[in-house]
């Protein structure tokens, strides 16, 4: 067993175990970083809405008896001081800002001392819109000790002796920051550790739970093609449709039966072989020793044989060498089409005239043996679309047969007809015959009907014609009755 499957499925858990830890972890900081944000906001909105009439009752309480401003025009600092009393007594987290008429800073009351440098103005925008809408809504104004930033503030206008101007107080300043960070970042660290905790509890119990069976199907499946490895070839994924992973379950049992059919196919092949083997030297040996036993008869006796008994003896030699070589080009004819090395090269071509040539052809053998051999429907020339080379073997062959298998006054019969698009070529004969029992059997390699029969080639014939059949994309059917005789079909498209 290798090392990648053995860790197939633990890898994908631990792959989904990160992926799901990593979803936990950032779910809940993005949880308490928007829990902070919105509380933050909703606490300042509270805020300024409580204090919003703060720097009304100001003006109203402190500036009813005494004026912000001297005779001489400059600050009452007295005033402004008995203020900062009341401020340290009741509220440390406000800084309140006395504003010229175009928010320049005039005086400003704050209890701790910033490192900043405070600015001089501040923008009036905000604090008119506050005072419009009489601190209903939220607003941000400028914070004076930290240019740039925006604090929540109560403001409100005042008109004394013809000074005009501001008082503005920030509700949050930097003490009330400071503070308010503080609880924040605590808050923020208890939330964390016990949402993160509780979270990391459930996450962990669901996610067990949801890993074990997002992956059952999947182990299950690792099983099988495990099982399948160790060499039990009848391994398959059950309903593999039903599985998450369908292609693969449903490749994977393709696959399985490619590799097992492959694996029938070339034990076949083998037994086949094997078998061919065994004829083969069963057949070659016949003719050799029938040619070994007459070069011997006339070495021996080349001075009692006559002339005639010698020519005999010759020709009898002369006619095994032939059978031989007839017989291991078949065979060499067979090997090179089953090893596909033969493309068939299409053509159109007239089978009529094919026939003809064969029919001419087979004439004197059959003249010899006394057998009619005639072509049926000649006057039409049909045109076909295939190898002429093939085609002209495979008719060889039927013919060859026909005749062979066919007793003397018997008939040989080959007929062309146009069906659809087709030419079906028929070659019948009034021969012995093949038992129905057979016929499945007659185009397999070296299959012999009659063992015994004399007549008996190389049971090669019929397997070449069904291997050009093949490669022509096309069947050929057998119709035969034992003594009535056999009939030979095949189609060829029309050209
Ligand atoms: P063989 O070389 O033995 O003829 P074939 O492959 O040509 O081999 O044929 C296989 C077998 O099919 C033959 O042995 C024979 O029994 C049977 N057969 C083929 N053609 C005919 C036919 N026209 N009539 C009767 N039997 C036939």
């Amino acid at each position: 067993m290798s090392k990648t499957e053995r860790t197939l499925t633990p890898s994908l858990t631990k792959k989904l175990w990160l992926v799901f830890i990593l979803i936990i972890v950032l779910m809940g900081a993005s949880y308490i970083f928007i829990t902070g944000y919105f509380a933050n906001k909703y606490n300042q909105a509270t805020t300024q809405k409580l204090n919003a009439k703060v720097a009304n009752h100001l003006i109203e309480e402190k500036f009813q008896n005494a004026s912000p401003f001297l005779e001489d025009g400059s600050i009452n600092k007295e005033l402004f001081g008995d203020l900062m009393h009341d401020m340290m007594a009741v509220n440390r987290g406000i800084e309140v800002y006395l504003l010229g008429n175009d928010g320049e800073i005039q005086y400003s009351v704050v209890l701790s001392p910033s490192e900043n440098e405070a600015a001089e103005k501040v923008s009036l925008t905000p604090i008119q819109s506050f005072i419009a809408d009489e601190g209903e809504n939220y607003i941000l104004g400028d914070d004076p000790r930290n240019p740039g930033e925006q604090r929540i503030f109560s403001a409100a206008p005042f008109d004394i002796n013809g000074k005009k101007g501001f008082i503005y107080i920030i509700l949050a300043g930097e003490e009330f920051q400071m503070i308010s960070q503080n609880m924040l970042a605590q808050y923020f660290v208890k939330l964390g550790i016990g949402a993160t905790l509780l979270t990391m509890f459930f996450a962990a119990l669901l996610g067990i739970l949801s890993i074990w069976f997002l992956t059952k199907n999947l182990r299950l499946m690792t099983k099988t093609v495990r099982k399948f490895q160790e060499g039990d070839l009848t391994a398959r994924i059950e309903n593999p449709e039903k599985s998450d992973i369908e292609v693969f379950a449903k490749s994977f049992n393709e696959m399985a039966d490619t590799i097992t059919g492959n694996i029938d196919k070339m034990q076949s092949v083998d037994t086949l072989r094997r078998e061919l083997i065994a004829n083969v030297s069963h057949d070659l040996r016949t003719p050799l020793a029938i040619m070994k036993g007459y070069i011997e008869t006339l070495q021996i006796k080349k001075d009692t044989l006559t002339e005639a008994e010698k020519q005999e003896y010759l020709q009898i030699t002369n006619d095994n060498v032939d059978k031989l070589s007839g017989q291991i080009n078949q065979l060499f004819e067979y090997s090179k089409l089953e090893a596909e090395q033969v493309t068939p090269v299409k053509e159109p071509f007239s089978i009529t005239e094919l026939s003809h040539d064969l029919i001419a052809k087979f004439k004197v053998i059959a003249d010899k043996k006394e057998i009619t051999l005639e072509l049926n429907n000649p006057e039409e020339n049909c045109m076909v679309y295939a190898d002429v080379s093939l085609v002209e073997r495979a008719l060889q062959n039927l013919i060859e047969n026909a005749l062979k298998y066919t007793a003397p006054k018997g008939k040989v019969t080959m007929s062309l007809n146009k069906k659809n698009k087709n030419i079906e070529i028929c070659i019948a004969d009034t021969g012995t015959g093949i038992p129905l029992s057979e016929q499945p059997y007659i185009f397999d390699r070296y299959k012999q009907v009659n063992k015994n029969s004399k007549k008996q080639g190389y049971g090669l014939g019929l397997a070449i014609v069904k291997k050009i059949m093949d490669l022509h994309e096309t069947t050929i059917t057998v119709l035969s009755k034992p003594k009535e005789g056999s009939s030979f079909i095949f189609n060829l498209p029309a050209y």
